[in-house]
This record gives C-alpha cells, sequence and structure tokens, in this order.
C-alpha cells in the first residue's frame, strides 16, 4: 500500500483526533487506506432532479435542488419541531425536523441553495419531507460527479455524532481528490486479464463514484472476486503447506477388527454412499498424510457408522482413537450405541465427561496412557490438559459446529504427530459456507439415506388447533409409537424457558393422564447428567410414550419407534434446529409426523421458515434458505467457528457462483506454483503470510 493511504485518518481534512478515534472503534478505519476500503452498502441513482410541483408522496428517494424560503421552530419542548420551506421556481415544499432542531436551527442558511434528498411523505393533506438529507449546493457540485450516489451504513453512535452516511462521502471525496498516484494494484497482471477484472484502482473509484452502473457492476465484481479469491488462496495454500510438512500416520492396515465387524457384527447392508465415504476415508488415512476430513451428511444418514469404522481402522493399525460430541446425552449415547454394536469383539470403550468421578477419571486417565483404553468417547472434557493418550490416531469430531477453532486445535496437540481429523457435521451447509468456513478440508458427502425411510410429513398448525393434535397424539400413542414434545428456550432467563416447559409439561400431563396408563417424562438442559441419562433410557426402552424436552434432544438422540415430534412455538427456532429436531423422528420404518405449532402472529421471517419446513425435507435445500434468510454470520455455530466469512462485499448467499471461479482461480495458481515462490506470485504470499500474523493460526487448525 502507499505512504499516502498508510496515513492516520486522524490527518485527513474533516477528521481530526476525535471523529478518528469514532471511526476507529465503530468501523474499524484507522487509516485512508481503511477509509478507501469502506465500501458503500447501496447506491442511489442520483442523475435527476425534480420540480417541486411534481413531487408526489411515492416509495422511493427523490431529490431537489431549491432555496430555503423560511426556517421556523413550531411547538413548545418535547413536542419541537422545525419546519423549513423549501422553494423553487415550480413551488414550495415544507422539510420538517423532529430531531436536532437546535443544530439544525443554528446551522440550516436562510436563502441558502440547497440540493435536498429524501422520501416524499404526505401529511394532513400535504406533500413534505421528513428529515430529508440537505447538503449545500455548492458542496454538492465540489464532489466528485457520479451517476450514482453511494450510501455508507453508519452506527448509531456516528450519526449522533454527526458522522452520516453523507459525511462519509465526502470524506471519500477529499481523501481521492488528495491522492497523487494510483492505488497500487494487489492482484497479479494474469489473473486480471484471464477474469477480465477491472484494476485496483479503478474498481475502488467506480465503487464509491460510479460513473455508470455498469461499471458499478464491474467494480463490485473485482472487488467481490478479490476477497473471495484471498480467502481460497489462503486456505488452499496452507492446506498445501500442511500436507507437505506434516507426516500423517500411515494407516496401511485394514485388519482384524474392520474386516469382522464388517462380516459379523453389521446390523444392515451399508449404503452405497456410506460405501463410498469409508473408502475415501480408508485411502485418505492410508496415503501417509494426514487426514482433515469433513464428512457432510444429512440427519439420520448414518455418520455413526461410518464413525464407527474409521475407528476400527486406527485401531487395526495399533492406534487409540476418540469420538467427541457436543452434549452429554450424545456423549453417552454414542457410547451406548457403539459399545452395543463391538459387543464381543474385546475392545475397551470408555466415556469421559464433564460428570465423570473423580476414580473413575483416573482410571480412564490410566487407561488411555497405558493403552489398555482403545477408543474414548466424550464432550469436551476430553479435551482438557490433562487427557493424554499413550498413541492417538484418530479424532472424529460429531456435529462440529458447536466446537470452535480454538477446541479443534488443542485438540490436535495430544499427539506429538497429528492424529487424522474427521469432522461431522450435524446439519448440511451450504456449499458456499462449507468451501469458506471448511475450505482447508477434504470432504465427504454422504448424499444418501438408509433404505425404507419415509419421509417425514410435515403440518405448521396455529396454536388453537392443539386439541386435534393431542387427539392425534393419542392415537399414535395407541398404535405404540412415542412422541417427542420440544419447547423452546426463550432465553430471556432459565427461571422463564423452566417455566415454560413446566407449564406445557403439566398440560400434556392433564392431556394424557398417568391413570389413563400414558407416562410422560421431562429433560432439559439444566438437569444433573445422572438424570438426563436415566430419562432418556426410559424414553429409549420404551417405558414413556411423550418425552418433554427444551432443544436439548436438538442433535443426534436416536430412539427409532419415536414417529411423531411436535414442536412447540416453533416459530422461535432457527430452520437448522428445526430441521435437526426434525431429524429425531423418521428412523424407523413407520410413517413419521412433525408438528409445527405457532402463535398467529408470525414475522415474515418466521413464516417463511415455516413454509420451508413443511415443503421440504432436504437438509442442504433448508441449509441454503437458511443461509438467505439470516446470512452467514448467524449460521448456528459458524460465528464461534472463527473462519474468515466475515465479508465486507461479497456475500456467501448469493455470491456462491463467484466463490466457485474464485476457488478455481486459487487452486489453479497453487496447481502451477504450490509454494507461490514464483516472483508474480511473490505478493500473494507475502499477503497471505501478513494476514496470517493478525490472524488465528489456520496451519494449527485441524
Ligand atoms: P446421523 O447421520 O444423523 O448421525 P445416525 O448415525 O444416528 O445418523 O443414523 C441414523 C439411524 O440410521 C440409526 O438408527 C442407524 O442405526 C441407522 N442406520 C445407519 N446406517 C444404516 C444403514 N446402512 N441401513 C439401515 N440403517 C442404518
Ligand atoms: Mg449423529
Amino acid at each position: 500500500m502507499s505512504a499516502y493511504l498508510e496515513q492516520d485518518i486522524k490527518f485527513l481534512a474533516g477528521v481530526g483526533p476525535r471523529r478518528a478515534e469514532l471511526l476507529g472503534k465503530e468501523l474499524n478505519i484507522h487509516t485512508f487506506g481503511d477509509l478507501l476500503h469502506y465500501f458503500p452498502y447501496k447506491h442511489i441513482d442520483r442523475t435527476k432532479f425534480y420540480a417541486i410541483k411534481d413531487i408526489q408522496p411515492v416509495d422511493t428517494y427523490i431529490q431537489v435542488r431549491g432555496r430555503i424560503a423560511s426556517v421556523q421552530k413550531e411547538g413548545v419542548l418535547q413536542k419541537e419541531r422545525l419546519v423549513v420551506q423549501l422553494s423553487d421556481h415550480t413551488g414550495s415544499i415544507p422539510l420538517l425536523f423532529f430531531k436536532g432542531v437546535k443544530y439544525l436551527t443554528q446551522n440550516i442558511k436562510q436563502g441558502g441553495d440547497y440540493v435536498v434528498f429524501g422520501k416524499p411523505t404526505e401529511f394532513n393533506g400535504q406533500v413534505n419531507f421528513v428529515h430529508p438529507e440537505m447538503e449545500f449546493a455548492e458542496k454538492y457540485e465540489e464532489g466528485i460527479a457520479a451517476v450514482l450516489q453511494a450510501h455508507y451504513s453508519v452506527t448509531e453512535r456516528l450519526r449522533n455524532s454527526y458522522i452520516t452516511s453523507r459525511v462519509i462521502g465526502r470524506l471519500m471525496v477529499t481523501l481521492w481528490k488528495g491522492m497523487k498516484t494510483d492505488v497500487p494494484e494487489t492482484l497479479p497482471d494474469e489473473l486480471i486479464k484471464q477474469y477480465r477484472l477491472l484494476p485496483l484502482h479503478e474498481a475502488l473509484f467506480h465503487i464509491h463514484f460510479p460513473q455508470s452502473a455498469l461499471l458499478l457492476q464491474k467494480a463490485q465484481h473485482r472487488l467481490k472476486f478479490e476477497e473471495l479469491f484471498r480467502i481460497q488462496l489462503r486456505m488452499l495454500y496452507l492446506r498445501e503447506e500442511r500436507n507437505t510438512y506434516i507426516k500423517g500416520f500411515n494407516f496401511t492396515i485394514v485388519g482384524d477388527y474392520f474386516n469382522r465387524f464388517y462380516s459379523e457384527y453389521l446390523p444392515f447392508e451399508l449404503t452405497g454412499a456410506q460405501k463410498r465415504v469409508i473408502r475415501e476415508i480408508r485411502r485418505n488415512m492410508g496415503s501417509g498424510k494426514q487426514m482433515n476430513r469433513l464428512l457432510q451428511g444429512d440427519v439420520g444418514s448414518g455418520k455413526t457408522l461410518v464413525a464407527l469404522m474409521t475407528m476400527l481402522i486406527a485401531l487395526d493399525n495399533g492406534y487409540q482413537a476418540c469420538l467427541m460430541a457436543p452434549t452429554e446425552i450424545l456423549a453417552s449415547q454414542h457410547k451406548q450405541i457403539i459399545t452395543k454394536m463391538l459387543e464381543g469383539m474385546g475392545l475397551n470403550i470408555a466415556l469421559l465427561t464433564g460428570s465423570t468421578r473423580k476414580k473413575e477419571r483416573r482410571a480412564i486417565h490410566d487407561g488411555l496412557t497405558g493403552g489398555s483404553i482403545h477408543i474414548l468417547i466424550g464432550t469436551h472434557a476430553l479435551i482438557e490438559e490433562t487427557v493424554q493418550f499413550a498413541n492417538l490416531g484418530l479424532v472424529i469430531i460429531d456435529e462440529q459446529h458447536r466446537f470452535g477453532v480454538a477446541q479443534r486445535a488443542r485438540l490436535r496437540k495430544k499427539n506429538a504427530e497429528a492424529p487424522h481429523v474427521l469432522v461431522m457435521t450435524a446439519t448440511p451447509i451450504p456449499r458456499t459456507l462449507a468451501m469458506t468456513v471448511y475450505g482447508d478440508l477434504e470432504v465427504s458427502v454422504i448424499d444418501e439415506l438408509p433404505p425404507g425411510r419415509k419421509p417425514v410429513k410435515t403440518v405448521h398448525y396455529f396454536d388453537h388447533r392443539r386439541k386435534d393434535v393431542f387427539e392425534f397424539m393419542q392415537r399414535q400413542i395407541g398404535e405404540g409409537r412415542q412422541i417427542y414434545v420440544v419447547y423452546p428456550l426463550i432465553g430471556e432467563s432459565e427461571k422463564m424457558d423452566y417455566k415454560n416447559l413446566e407449564t406445557g409439561f403439566e398440560q400434556i400431563r392433564a392431556a394424557f393422564p398417568e391413570k389413563d396408563g400414558y407416562s410422560i417424562i421431562m429433560v432439559h438442559g439444566k438437569m444433573p447428567a445422572a438424570e438426563k441419562d436415566l430419562a432418556m433410557r426410559l424414553f429409549k426402552e420404551g417405558k414413556a410414550q411423550i418425552m418433554v424436552a427444551t432443544t436439548v434432544i436438538e442433535v443426534g438422540v436416536d430412539v427409532s419407534n419415536a414417529s411423531v415430534m411436535v414442536i412447540e412455538s416453533a416459530e422461535r427456532f432457527g430452520l437448522s434446529q428445526l430441521h435437526q429436531l426434525r431429524g429425531r423422528v423418521g428412523r424407523g420404518a413407520d410413517q413419521s409426523y412433525c408438528i409445527l405449532l405457532s402463535s398467529y402472529r408470525l414475522s415474515a421471517d418466521g413464516r417463511k421458515r415455516l413454509q420451508t419446513m413443511v415443503s421440504t425435507t432436504d437438509g442442504f435445500a433448508i441449509a441454503e434458505a437458511d443461509l438467505k434468510l439470516r446470512g452467514p454470520g448467524d449460521i448456528d455455530g459458524i460465528q464461534q467457528s472463527g473462519a474468515p466469512f466475515d465479508l465486507h462485499i461479497a456475500s456467501l448467499a448469493t455470491d456462491g457462483q463467484l466463490l466457485q471461479v474464485a476457488r478455481n482461480a486459487a487452486s489453479d495458481i497453487l496447481t502451477d506454483d504450490p509454494g507461490l515462490n514464483q516472483p508474480k506470485n511473490i505478493l500473494l504470499k507475502s499477503n497471505i503470510q501478513k494476514q496470517m500474523n493478525t490472524e488465528v493460526d489456520w496451519s494449527k487448525i485441524s
């Protein structure tokens, strides 16, 4: 970057120390260059000026030019407002201000020429502007002429200090006018030619001062491309580096454990997708390179079995394996299922969670270091410093999105040499997110459900149909089925959540009384682990027909006789959560149902979510819909993944195609020059290294 752009923002005319501090704090703008890279969030056509007589109340922004005929304060104290009359040769229109009256009274110049910009509204049969933007006509002309005007988002605090979008725009003009040389190019020539990108200098000019709609589009394209390309290049470069420097355990043997399990213990035929994925994993672990693989598969696609068979390969090669799950319920369920499946094979499987007793914990520690424990299953407790292994060869992380990057990194340090890592996602992730958040991992996808599954029938009812729902539940129970009823965590307070659950529990108990032979159990997050376990076990053994629960059962719980999932206040759940919850049923051969109950008052997004759930059971489609509705930052757990999804201009929701192009571009460059050592790529490499110094060390992660 040039010296000009590296200057402290406080030295830009019109900024000064106080504004500099605010810009730094609120928008992370510390230098001229930072400001230049603060991109507008929208552009508005400002080629046209309206004559005042033609102004109608319309739902778009328009601009007029005129002279201030009068400035008048009306009302008193709190009710005070400022009425400014703006006139041109065709008529006059009031501009109304309810806030900042004092400031405006002092600063609006009667008789001055202004450009006024805003949405015309109608009040008492008269058209006016409420809180329009105003700028001296003279100042307006001093700016850099642009066909479309850039609008910048500002925070509340900035607005309160009169740093508005318009002020930022004006600073941008000052910055640009003071620039003596072009902004240096940051992408290699070849790339710019091949992908027909605007040079950086031009792109920056047209993003802030577009000279045409087409040029704006080109500017956006170039800047988005660069943003996505950099992320992809860095990920692929680090993957390359990891493959070069980190030697993985070479699991060449597929031996007794794996084969015996496959031929004698496997309770069902593997699906084609499971077989393919296991082959991919086997090949990866036997390549001499460390495996870092993401296993994607929809809810119920049978990831646990894949995990199990992968662990057996590690054991066949004389290594230990561990499996980490996000909740105690899930960890202990994994322990039960896996222990049962491996019964008779002479393997020692241990469970370690936060509630494991001290004495037992010590025994487990000894078993791990002594090598007598083959498989360790657990929660976060697994990554505590005190847990050491004799020879850990494989780490599997289930429902990965609940684990942060830092936790993954800690797991890796359990051995002098990095074990193979397989991360399994709970819910399918949109492709763009997968490419960005897990872009440094190899990917395997289970795209097939075990045979005989019937898609879950999903309906949405408003609350007043609860009676019908209860009747339906009674019939299902009559047929021997089991039912989940789930309440949301409202999150205001634990107490309230609990009350919510309690009330629901009482309601259900009243509708399904014990004297009629019904048995209901309740599970929630704050219950001691042992109680939770007991409740789960009772339900699993069919000793209760209804389980009333909070979202603790969201991920992974597996009771194949359960065929109805009732979700209360379904509008309060996110899409991926709803999909996870629905995935708890439909695991057996019977037709299953998911009933979404909601109040009448639905937000537009809430309605969309419920509609999506009713219309599809495809996890990938749901993940895409979720991304479009919420944006990547809000997708469950992605935030704490620490991944570089924090994009300034590109959007993972809408720029999927460009992301693929950028990834291909990055991949081509690395194929040609894996170490980025050729002169034309030096700049790219130094950029990656610069980023590395300021961010998480990606090479140490997964
Ligand atoms: P998820 O991918 O959501 O973790 P699970 O591993 O819990 O799914 O598997 C869901 C259910 O499907 C389990 O009851 C499991 O025993 C069963 N299952 C897994 N693979 C197969 C298969 N190939 N054929 C039949 N059932 C299977
Ligand atoms: Mg699972």
